[in-house]
């Protein structure tokens, strides 16, 4: 799995580093900022505890663009309107298929989980069935603490 890290310093992004890693340097201000893998990455490449501060609670995001998805769906309702009239009933392949492509493109992009105490961006990893999508309510309890 790779990690993406932000500078508790200077907020800088660092590149996707791949994991176990040694600590990593900040490019912007030279922070040194520690990386401890935990036991479950190493052996299970499952997240339980963050890399880079040690919190547990994550959120799970697609890093894939909804763009695509929408657009799929917009030209297959047009493709649908003007082939109900040649057609008619026929016409609603286009909607089907074009919820097959939609879906196709859905589940083959790439989960991100997130760190919500550091914002800590993880790819590659298992899905943990205890991530869930981002939630308003525990990001407010982090930002609290931060
Ligand atoms: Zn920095
Ligand atoms: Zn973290």
């Amino acid at each position: 799995m790779k990690l993406k890290l932000y500078c508790p310093k200077c907020y800088a992004g660092s590149p996707y580093i791949q994991i176990p890693a040694m600590d990593y340097k900040c490019k912007k201000c030279s922070t040194i900022i520690p990386i401890n893998v935990s036991e479950s990455i190493i052996s299970k490449n499952i997240i339980d505890i963050c890399c880079s501060c040690n919190c547990g609670t994550f959120y799970t995001e697609r890093a894939s663009n909804r763009k695509i998805g929408c657009l799929v769906i917009v030209s297959a309702i047009v493709a649908y309107i003007w082939l109900s009239t040649i057609v008619g009933q026929w016409a609603l392949f286009a909607l089907l298929s074009a919820a097959v492509v939609d879906f196709t493109i859905y589940s083959l992009t790439t989960i991100r989980t997130v760190c919500y105490r550091c914002l800590s961006e993880y790819i590659g990893a298992k899905t943990n069935p205890e991530h869930k999508p981002f939630d308003n309510n525990t990001a407010a309890r982090y930002a609290e603490k931060l």
